[in-house]
């Protein structure tokens, strides 16, 4: 009855493909079959040495990195990525990180024992309410299967916003901005760090060197998008 009744709503109310906005057909969850087939996956998890991996050589150690596609400026698949971060659509966020567990599931990613998502500075959380990469994290623990936890490390220091520094005083302003708050919950664990989107990747960095300071942890990243630079 109550399929009957989404049904019949649909037919006034029709639900579209969160990319390209066409009306999604019934067995079609939140994009449709082309969006689905189109996502420019980045295939990273298949390979240990990528250009993601390579942007934190020097600056941390991580042990794998991947992120489930490209982020490219136009491109239809970057909306998703906005409407999770500035429209509330936080159901997207779960999905897309169900998507990338189910990508990275039976990869080498099979190593970590732990996902923890990078947390965001607390003014900006309580201004949008909500941590995209918790939404992300809980998604990808569902079907990647492994437990996530988002309240070992925390965003400690003030950071100003990032938008008008450069690279390395970016990298200087989130230094030490995070804390691990129970150390004992990873000791001797391999983490799996997880964000929105990487672009410089020194906040998954600072993230990561923190991490790194508990005894025995490995480190390794996994992101939605990678925007290209
Ligand atoms: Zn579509």
């Amino acid at each position: 009855m109550i399929s009957y009744f989404l049904q019949f709503l649909r037919l006034f109310f029709p639900k579209n493909c969160e990319a390209c906005g066409k009306s999604l057909l019934k067995k079609e969850d939140f994009l449709c079959t082309q969006c689905l087939y189109d996502i420019p996956r980045t295939k990273f998890h298949e390979t240990e040495e990528n250009v993601l991996n390579r942007l934190f050589y020097g600056i941390t150690k991580i042990k794998y990195s991947t992120a489930f596609y490209f982020f490219k400026k136009g491109s239809k698949f970057r909306v998703l990525i906005h409407k999770l971060k500035y429209n509330k659509q936080k159901e997207l966020g779960i999905e897309l990180g169900k998507m990338l567990g189910n990508e990275i599931k039976d990869s080498f990613f099979e190593e970590a024992d732990i996902i923890i998502p990078v947390p965001l500075h607390p003014n900006k959380q309580r201004k949008r309410g909500y941590n995209q990469s918790d939404l992300i994290s809980e998604g990808l623990s569902e079907s990647f299967k492994k437990e996530y936890r988002k309240d070992i490390l925390i965003r400690a220091a003030y950071t100003e916003t990032q938008t008008k520094k450069t690279l390395e005083e970016r990298r200087k302003n989130v230094k030490s901005a995070f804390k691990v708050v129970y150390p004992d919950e990873i000791k001797r664990k391999h983490v799996l760090l997880v964000d929105d989107v990487v672009t410089t990747g020194s906040t998954l960095a600072s993230c990561a060197n923190e991490l790194l300071k508990v005894d025995g942890v490995t480190v390794s990243v996994a992101v939605l998008g990678y925007a290209d630079h």
